[in-house]
C-alpha cells in the first residue's frame, strides 16, 4: 500500500490500534475511546486524516479522560478485526465506553457534520454519558456545581487553586476547560450555570463566560480575560504559578537526558529576576559562550563541511547580531581570520586561542561564563543552552528581515532563508543533542525550501519551535516553572490569538508583528552582561 498506508505515524497524538491492540485497549479501559475505523484507499479518509489529526491535537490533553485513536481497515492483518467489529463503510466512527466489557463492539457515532468543534462536543457528552459505576477514572466532575456546593468554599485556604467557570447551559466551555486542565496539578476547576442567581449575586458575575478564582491563600476574585474564548481561560490557569503539568511516565528520556547534559551547569547560580516579555543580552552571550567553548570543543578539529558550516555560522552571527559591539567585534574577527586562512583544516585549539586572546589583549569582549537569565531553569539540567540558542536564532530571523542587505557579500545573500540555512546545518553538524537534530533536519527537509521572504523566516522558525513544545510538553526536559506551551502565550500577546469554528487559531500577521518587536532590537536588555 505504500506511502498512502501511512495516513497516520507515531507522531501524530493519537492512538494507532490494529487487530492484536484493539481488544486489550478498549476492554475495561480507564478511559473512553473515540476511533475512526478508515481504509487508506478511501479518498475521502485521506482528505478528513488532517482534520482528525487536529482534532487530536486540539484534544491531546484530554486522553486520561477519552483517548482518540484509529484503524486502517485497508492492512490486511486487520480485515478479521474489521469483519468482527462490524465495519462495512469508511470512515466508520465509534466510541467505546470507559469499563467496557470484552464482547462490546462499540457504539457507531454517524454525525452528519464532522467539524472539529462538534466532534469535540460528542466526546463532552460521550464522557457525561457514564453513570457512577462506569466513569472514566480520571475523568474530573463535569456536571454543573450549585451556590450551596461553591460558596462555603470562599476564604477557605488549600493547597491549590479552584477556578469556578460560569456560563449559558448550552456552553460547551466550562467543560472543556475542566478537560484541558486534566494533565495539571494544583488547580481544580469547576462549572456553574448562569442560572444560579444566587451564586451570580454573591460573587458579582454578569458575564458569561467567565472565570472567578479562589486561590490556596484563601481570597478570592474576577479573573480578567481578554478574550472569552476556551484557549484564553485554560491558558491562563496553566500558566497559574505552581501549576504544573503531570509529567509523562513514558516521554523520551533519550534525549531529554541529553538535553540535560547540554544545559548543566548552573545549580549554585543565583536566582536573577528577569521578565518573560524581554530577551536579555545575557542569554545570548552565553549561547555564544557555551557554542565556541563547550559544544566546539568536543571537536579535535575543524574540516571540510564542518569547517564551512562553523564559518557560516560566525560569518551569520557577525553580520546579524543586535547586540553588543564588543561580541560583534569579536565575531567579525573570528570571521575575518577564518576566512583569510588557507587551511583545509584548523585545529579547535587554535579557534580558542583566538578567542581568549582577542579578548585579553584588544578587550574584545564575550563574557566568560554562563549567566542565564530568561533561560534560568529551575534547577540544574532544565533550559540554558538550548534555550538561549533557540533565542539566538530568532533574534537573528528578527535582525535578517529588519536588515535583509547585511549579508550582502558573504555568499550568504543568495539563500531566500539563510538564517535557517545555517541553523539547520549548525544544529545537524554541532548540537550535542543527536536526537533533537535529526527531527529538526526532518522538518526542516520538508518546508524550509518553501521559505521565499524574511518575514516567512521568521514565522518558520516561530511555527517550529511551536511543534517542538508541543511534542515535549509534559516530558523529562520540561521544566516545571516553565512548561511548554504554545507560544506567545495569550498575556503576552492576545491578538495573536483567535477562534474559527470553535477552534485555536493563531493570527499570523498580529504573530509577525509581535516577533518582531519582542524579537526585536529595543526590547534586548543588557541587564546582567558581564
Ligand atoms: P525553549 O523551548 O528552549 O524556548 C526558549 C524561549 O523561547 C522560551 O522561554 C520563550 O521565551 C521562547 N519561545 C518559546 N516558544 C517559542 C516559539 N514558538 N517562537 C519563538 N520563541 C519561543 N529537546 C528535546 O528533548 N527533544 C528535541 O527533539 C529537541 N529539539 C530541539 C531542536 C532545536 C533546534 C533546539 C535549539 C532545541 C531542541 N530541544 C529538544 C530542546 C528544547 O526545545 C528546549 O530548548 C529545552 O527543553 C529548554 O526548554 P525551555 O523551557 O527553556 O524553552
Amino acid at each position: 500500500l505504500g506511502a498512502a498506508a501511512r495516513l497516520y505515524t507515531e507522531e501524530d497524538p493519537l492512538v494507532i490500534l490494529g487487530s492484536s491492540s484493539l481488544k486489550p485497549a478498549v476492554t475495561n479501559s480507564s478511559s473512553a475511546w473515540l476511533l475512526q475505523f478508515y481504509s487508506s484507499w478511501c479518498g475521502h479518509c485521506v482528505q478528513f486524516s488532517g482534520t482528525w489529526k487536529s482534532l487530536a491535537l486540539d484534544v491531546k490533553d484530554w486522553q486520561r479522560a477519552i483517548s482518540v485513536a484509529v484503524l486502517d481497515c485497508a492492512q490486511e492483518e486487520n480485515f478479521d478485526v474489521c469483519k468482527e467489529y462490524g465495519i462495512k463503510f469508511y470512515p466508520t466512527f465509534k466510541y467505546f465506553r470507559a469499563h467496557a466489557a470484552a464482547t462490546d463492539r462499540g457504539t457507531i457515532h454517524r454525525g452528519a457534520d464532522r467539524q472539529i468543534q462538534s466532534v469535540r462536543q460528542l466526546m463532552v457528552d460521550i464522557l457525561q454519558n457514564h453513570t457512577r459505576l462506569d466513569w472514566p477514572d480520571h475523568c474530573p466532575p463535569l456536571e454543573p456545581y450549585s451556590a450551596v456546593e461553591l460558596l462555603p468554599l470562599l476564604g477557605q485556604r488549600s493547597d491549590h487553586y479552584t477556578a469556578v467557570i460560569t456560563e449559558e447551559p448550552g456552553s460547551y466551555v466550562g467543560r472543556e476547560v475542566i478537560l484541558d486542565l486534566l494533565q495539571f496539578s494544583g488547580v481544580e476547576v469547576k462549572r456553574a450555570l448562569s442560572t444560579d442567581l444566587p451564586l451570580l449575586d454573591a460573587l458579582k458575575i454578569t458575564t458569561f463566560p467567565s472565570i472567578y478564582l479562589l486561590q490556596p491563600n484563601g481570597t478570592h476574585a474576577h479573573m480578567h480575560v481578554e478574550k472569552r474564548l476556551r484557549f484564553f481561560f485554560s491558558s491562563l490557569l496553566k500558566t497559574l504559578p505552581g501549576v504544573q503539568r503531570r509529567v509523562k511516565s513514558h516521554g523520551s528520556p533519550s534525549s531529554a537526558g541529553q538535553m540535560g547534559a547540554l544545559a548543566d551547569g548552573q545549580s549554585t547560580e543565583p536566582w536573577r529576576d528577569f521578565s518573560r516579555s524581554t530577551v536579555y543580552s545575557a542569554d545570548l552571550e552565553s549561547a555564544l559562550h557555551y557554542l565556541l567553548r563547550v559544544e566546539l570543543a568536543t571537536h579535535n578539529s575543524l574540516e571540510g563541511e564542518e569547517l564551512k558550516v562553523f564559518k557560516d555560522f560566525v560569518t551569520l552571527v557577525s553580520k546579524l547580531y543586535p547586540g553588543r559591539g564588543s561580541v560583534v567585534k569579536l565575531m567579525e574577527t573570528l570571521s575575518d581570520w577564518l576566512l583569510s586562512l588557507p587551511l583545509q583544516r584548523i585545529p579547535y585549539q587554535a579557534v580558542l586561542d583566538l578567542v581568549d586572546n582577542k579578548m585579553r589583549i584588544s578587550g574584545v569582549f564575550l563574557g566568560a561564563e554562563l549567566r542565564w537569565v530568561g533561560c534560568q531553569g529551575s534547577r540544574a539540567g532544565l533550559r540554558g543552552y538550548p534555550c538561549s540558542l533557540w533565542t539566538l536564532f530568532h533574534v537573528l530571523s528578527v535582525q535578517h528581515e529588519a536588515t535583509p542587505t547585511a549579508l550582502e557579500n558573504t555568499g550568504l545573500e543568495s539563500e531566500a532563508a539563510p538564517v535557517l540555512q545555517v541553523m539547520r546545518r549548525y544544529i545537524r553538524t554541532f548540537f550535542g543533542c543527536e536526537q533533537c537534530g535529526r527531527h529538526f533536519e526532518q522538518a526542516a527537509s520538508l518546508s524550509v525550501d518553501a521559505v521565499r521572504d524574511g518575514g516567512q523566516q521568521v514565522l518558520w522558525l516561530w511555527n517550529q519551535h511551536n511543534m517542538v513544545n508541543e511534542r515535549l510538553a509534559g516530558s523529562l526536559s520540561d521544566d516545571p516553572l516553565f512548561p511548554k506551551a504554545a507560544w506567545p502565550s495569550p498575556v503576552l500577546c492576545a491578538s495573536c490569538h483567535e477562534e474559527k469554528d470553535g477552534v485555536h487559531v493563531w493570527n499570523q500577521d498580529n504573530v509577525l508583528r509581535f516577533l518582531r518587536r519582542h524579537y526585536g532590537v529595543s526590547n534586548l536588555s543588557p541587564k546582567y552582561t558581564l
